[in-house]
């Protein structure tokens, strides 16, 4: 068994375990931007909190982050309201799918918790509060710069229109809220900047760069920043490791054993704590939406590092 310390041959390892099932699993094609994607893409890359890097694959290639984007909307938003955002969206896992209406419809307008759409919508709805459309995108696209450390991420915009153009179950999610007073910004304003932040593009380099902050506490472990509390980090990492991969997270949980956030992009992004942030991407999908060689290879990897926390 390779020796944690060793990263890159952890990565390499995982890279290799992977390519055999590369192609598996079925690319998301509700917008051709992503439908257009090669399945056959992998990348991995972890940053560690003594600030060692390692990867494999096409670390350097962009793609559509997606639901993970929720994982940094989430800490804005705490860090903005502290436990007052808990009044507007639960912290229970929802046993539905990510975008389930059935459920915000029964429990009133209270979306299970911030990782499925409702729950982000809202989510992003309290970031709104403090500004306008395009101050509040900038706001997010300069949190995921500031955090990976890298001026050049942007917003996809052929895949934000064509989220707008398909999005009919999240806009009916946010009439759901609205309805049910959990909404307090237009609809079609908080669809937006939800649309946008799903269309933020980046590699896993950057994204698992931009996650360390959650594997030591809330303090970035490189620039020494405070990007949120102790208490809020831990917080975020509970409901990643029982929200993160939507109906499936117990399994993600059993298989893998880290907070994870998965996107329909393909990119999974998984926290040790006190050890490392991770990230990969492979874009084909299991039946729960979440990434399937993705979610192979981080249970790969905990297998080789003994990261998982159980
Ligand atoms: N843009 C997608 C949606 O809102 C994001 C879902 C996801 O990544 N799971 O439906």
């Amino acid at each position: 068994m390779s020796q944690p310390e060793d990263l890159p041959a952890i990565v390499a390892q995982v890279h290799h375990d992977m390519q055999r099932h590369l192609g598996r699993g079925k690319v998301a094609d509700y917008i051709p931007a992503l439908a257009r994607i090669d399945p056959r893409n992998f990348a991995i890359s972890i940053v560690t909190c003594d600030g060692r890097t390692a990867s494999a694959g096409l670390a350097h290639v962009p793609f559509s982050i997606q639901s993970i984007s929720k994982v940094f909307t989430l800490t804005m938003a705490l860090n903005r309201l502290g436990g007052a955002l808990w009044s507007r969206v639960w912290r229970e896992p929802s046993g539905s799918r990510f975008n389930s209406i059935v459920q915000l419809e029964q429990e009133k307008g209270i979306p299970r918790n911030p990782l499925i759409n409702a729950g982000a919508l809202a989510v992003t709805d309290a970031l709104l509060a403090a500004g306008d459309v395009d101050k509040t995108i900038d706001s997010i696209r300069a949190f995921l710069r500031r955090l990976a450390g890298d001026p050049s991420i942007v917003i996809d915009e052929e895949v934000a229109e064509s989220e707008a153009d398909t999005g009919f179950r999240n806009a009916s999610l946010a009439n759901f809220l609205r309805a049910f007073d959990n909404l307090q910004s237009p609809v079609e304003d908080v669809l937006r900047v939800y649309f946008h932040q799903c269309a933020i593009r980046m590699n896993t380099r950057q994204l698992a760069r931009a996650g360390l902050y959650l594997a030591n506490r809330g303090v970035d472990p490189i620039s020494l920043g405070r990007v949120t509390t102790p208490f809020k980090s831990r917080r975020i990492n509970a409901v990643m490791m029982t929200c993160g991969h939507y109906d499936a997270s117990g399994d993600f949980a059993c298989r893998v054993g880290l907070p994870g956030k998965s996107g329909v992009g393909g990119g999974i992004l998984a926290i040790a704590p006190r050890k490392a942030s991770i990230c990969v991407w492979s874009p084909g999908l299991n039946a729960w939406g979440n990434s399937l060689v993705g979610s192979m290879a981080l249970q790969r990897l905990t297998a080789l590092t003994g990261w998982s926390v159980f």
